[in-house]
């Protein structure tokens, strides 16, 4: 299998393990946010708008204290999505992709 086809083959699941070991704790979700801050578009999206919410990369950090209404998500269009074949959305009202993934059951 090609290069390009592995990567987009791989799960998140699978992805995840290979950045982290499957570890996880709240400081390298932290850290893990800030690396990839710059490719969010949460700032962007109509469920972050007018909720004086200013954090970043749900799908990494988890939920928002400040985000409760489902206004509209640009989870799909986000470059971090087709990086780590992330597979939800809603990720600030609904919880990290680990938190989501099949990664906590394990
Ligand atoms: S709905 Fe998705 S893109 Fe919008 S703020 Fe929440 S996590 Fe970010």
């Amino acid at each position: 299998m090609a290069d390009e086809e592995y990567y987009k083959a791989t799960t998140f699941e699978e992805k995840y393990k290979a950045l982290t070991k499957g570890t996880w704790t709240p400081e390298l979700a932290k850290q893990n946010a800030e690396q990839v801050a710059y490719m969010c578009m949460c700032g962007k999206c109509p469920s972050y708008a007018e909720t004086e919410e200013y954090q970043l990369v749900f799908c990494t950090i988890g939920k928002s204290d400040r985000i409760q209404e489902q206004k509209g998500c640009l989870c799909d269009q986000c470059p971090l999505t087709k990086m780590m074949n992330l597979r939800w959305k809603y990720y600030c009202i609904e919880g990290s992709a680990y938190e989501l993934s099949d990664l906590k059951e394990l």
